[in-house]
């Protein structure tokens, strides 16, 4: 299943149209994905039954071309955590060892942005971080490595784009704040829902500048997998219904250039994760 957030209404998006949850269901289930995402098994079952007399409006193609339409999948989450380092490639191209543990971080919930939001630049400084965002589902404490993808609502694509003057203005650096400027999370296009996967720990992960990649890779390629950040931050931390986690970043950063290389204003980047869809966000 594919939900999005279409003019301010959560929809189940498929390639013959979208279905307005709270209205074909006569308020049964709720309006935002926010309050949905707790609760996708029963949408799944209602969904299945209903689906063949529901109305059908926009497709998945249609909403691909036409991004304006769709807000962040999740609004208000109650935390969103972000992993630093977490591809070996990454870790190389910054000279820094691979951890041995998650690197953590928080992005502030005021950054979160659609999959076409414009985001302005804050200095010349300014980089791009294609992640996979996985979405909880089922909050807990001490969830194990086998039960961690059951918490799992689902998982879309996310930009953790980074200010890196800013980030290094302080020591030790200043994450959470350099990267949590005005729409600095773009999240998108929708939430899907890892039964629509092949194999949702081995996608094509990718960002794109005027069809030249800046980044391509796998999530394969991660160090700390999703269950297995899901296990370690519930380890320390109570995970929450609608939480995010940006899951970190593969190699290809302009920061990890020589010479660097950062986002100039008039850049449209196009961030794609194989089976998830992707965004296209403009820097002014
Ligand atoms: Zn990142």
């Amino acid at each position: 299943m594919k939900i999005a957030q279409v003019d301010g209404r959560a929809c189940i998006v498929t390639e013959h149209g979208g279905v307005d949850v709270a209205a074909a269901s006569d308020d049964r289930f709720g309006s935002t994905v926010d309050c949905l995402v707790g609760d996708l098994d029963a949408l799944q079952h209602w969904f299945t039954a209903e689906a063949p007399q529901l109305d059908r409006s926009l497709s998945a193609e249609e909403l691909l071309a036409d991004l304006d339409r769709l807000g962040p999948p999740i609004a208000s989450p109650p935390q969103i955590f972000a992993i630093g380092l977490n591809y070996e490639h990454h870790a190389a191209e910054a000279n820094l060892d691979l951890p041995d543990q998650p690197m953590v971080f928080t992005k502030w919930q005021s950054s979160l942005a659609g999959p076409s939001s414009t985001i302005p630049l804050s200095s010349d400084t300014v980089d791009w971080e294609v992640e996979l965002v996985a979405v909880i589902g089922a909050a807990g404490r001490n969830i194990s490595v086998d039960a961690a993808m059951g918490h799992v609502a689902g998982l879309c694509i996310g930009q953790d784009v980074s200010d890196r003057r800013l980030q290094m203005a302080s020591a030790p650096a200043q994450f959470s704040m350099a990267k949590s400027l005005e729409n600095f999370s773009p999240i998108g296009p929708w939430l899907t829902t890892c039964d629509e996967l092949r194999n949702p720990h081995d996608l094509a992960i990718a960002c794109h500048r005027d069809g030249h990649a800046l980044q391509e890779s796998r999530t394969s390629s991660m160090i700390f997998d999703v269950p297995t950040l899901v296990a370690y931050l519930s380890s320390k931390v109570e995970l929450r219904v609608g939480d995010l986690i940006f899951t970190g970043t593969p190699e290809g950063v302009g920061v990890g250039r020589r010479p660097r290389v950062f986002i100039e204003p008039g850049w449209q980047i196009e961030s794609s994760i194989e089976g998830l869809g992707r965004m296209r966000n403009q820097f002014v």
